[in-house]
């Protein structure tokens, strides 16, 4: 990317913003545009929000995303607002055309939009909604706005319930109701927060009672297949995630900003590089870089960073070299394999694995059955540098020269060869890994 005086700039704002996946999106726009644009991420506390819009007027910024938890503020801020963002009451997009900051709301067409790329609409449909806050606010509203039959919202706390289906109401008149079950609906959707990085149902719902051929949806994309989604998939019913949703927000966004429509092509990029319906697994010896690589895979991706190894030592409460120490490799190694297995239909994740892992065929060949295995390889001088003075917490290092290492990474070679990608890290940096990696993924396994 070549940055110049004439760069022009976008941003989000938010607190925290630090995990946000909207640089990524955005500049894989901008890439892909050929725009001479850049996008970063600026943590604005709270009480600051107004700040931000003045030195967004000073320095010419173009366009901010706004993210948790400013969308009010922001719309109470900005010089004009969009109709849809003034029935929201909430922006999520603020474009600066000369000195004027219009605000827009674009959660709501994304999650429409996403719904669309998978083939559903909702004109005509009936529509069950968990969830009363912000995210509910936008998709049910939007879905209103495409010509839904009936919306009925569900929510633990009933008033906002009801707040919300009269705000429906005012702009969409006798569409909105507070709903008592998820039944006989086309498209229910949780749009609470239940499930995020958790095992958790935000309601107990029978599948069975909603149309044959309906449709469940989550906003929620952390993971990117939830237990709500999972259950509804064994039910039958087709299913939209809330990643979809996420992509198309920031689409959208960036058609304010640029004045430009975004090609399907384009779009199709952003789902394979955020979506991983298929998780990258990380294989490799010790030292190779499995966990900043992954790291990196997930800051480029959104993705979830499973690590099997904290897997197990969270499970046994004991450190790896203790397990190694107590009760031998063999033990460790079922330990693994039993994780391993656990993770072999886990969508939507970066997965490192032990470096012995790849001992046992069956695990590889388990996960490579719905996933890919990328194996890290290095010299063996790269890996001790890469180690350092680490080889004791290593139980299969620990105490060894460079010679009796070499050793054992060679006798793994065969193990390591049923993998799918090999990757060399002796002479790449690991953010540079991290992007070939991202890069096979995109153009060879999400095709
Ligand atoms: P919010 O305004 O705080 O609303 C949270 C909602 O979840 C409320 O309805 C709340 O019910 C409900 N809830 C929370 N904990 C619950 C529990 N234990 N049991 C039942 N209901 C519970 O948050 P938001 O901005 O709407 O965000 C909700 C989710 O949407 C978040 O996970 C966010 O990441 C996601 N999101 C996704 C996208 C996307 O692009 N995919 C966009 C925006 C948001 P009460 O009213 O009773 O508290």
């Amino acid at each position: 990317m070549n940055i110049t005086g004439k760069t022009v700039q976008l941003g989000v704002i938010g607190c925290p913003v630090e995990h946000s996946v909207s640089p990524q999106l955005h500049n894989v726009m901008i890439e892909r545009t050929g725009l001479d644009y850049v996008y970063s991420a600026y943590k604005v506390k709270p009480g600051e929000v107004g700040n931000a819009l003045k030195g967004m007027k000073a320095l010419n910024i173009r366009g901010f995303n706004v993210t948790i938890p400013h969308k009010i503020t922001a719309y109470d801020l900005c010089d004009e607002v969009d109709l849809f963002a003034k029935k929201m009451g909430a922006c999520n997009t603020l474009v600066n055309k000369n000195g004027v900051i219009k605000g827009y709301n674009t959660d709501g067409e994304g999650f429409v939009r996403s719904l669309a790329h998978e083939g559903v609409s909702a004109a005509g449909k009936s529509v069950i909604i968990l969830g009363a806050g912000g995210a509910a606010q936008g998709v049910s509203m939007a879905l209103a706005q495409e010509g839904a039959e009936k919306i009925g919202i569900i929510n633990r706390t009933r008033e906002k319930a009801q707040k919300l289906a009269d705000r429906i109401n005012k702009y969409y008149p006798n569409v909105a109701y507070v709903a008592l079950e998820a039944e006989d609906c086309d498209i229910l959707v949780n749009a609470t927060s239940v499930g995020m990085n958790s095992d958790e149902m935000p309601a107990e719902v029978d599948f069975a009672k909603m149309k044959p051929d309906g449709c469940v949806c989550d906003v929620v994309y952390c993971p990117r297949e939830t237990i709500f989604l999972k259950k509804a998939s064994e039910a039958g019913l087709k299913t939209v995630g809330g990643i979809g949703m996420l992509i198309n927000q920031a689409v959208a966004a960036f058609e304010l900003f640029t004045d430009t429509k975004t090609d399907a092509d384009t779009v199709e990029y952003l789902y394979k590089m955020t979506r991983l319906d298929k998780s990258i697994v990380l294989t490799g010896f010790m030292g190779t870089g499995k966990t900043s690589v992954g790291k990196r895979l997930c800051a480029l991706t959104g993705a979830e960073f499973v690590d099997t190894d904290e897997i197990i030592e969270k499970e046994t409460g004991m450190k790896i070299k203790e397990i190694f120490e107590k009760y031998g490799e063999e033990y460790f190694r079922d330990l693994e394999e039993t994780v391993i297995m656990r993770l072999k239909d886990k969508k939507g994740a970066v997965i490192s694995l032990g470096g012995g892992a790849v001992l046992r065929r069956k695990s590889i060949d388990a996960l490579r059955e719905k996933h890919v295995v990328f194996c890290l390889e290095a010299d063996i001088d790269r890996v001790f540098e890469n180690i350092g003075a680490n080889t004791l917490s290593r139980p299969l290092l620990s105490g060894k020269t460079k010679e009796e290492a070499k050793a054992l990474l060679e006798s793994r070679k065969e193990a390591y060869d049923n993998c799918d990608w090999k990757i060399s890290t002796t002479n790449l940096p690991k953010n540079a890994a991290a992007d070939k990696i991202l890069e096979i993924y995109i153009n060879e396994v999400a095709k």
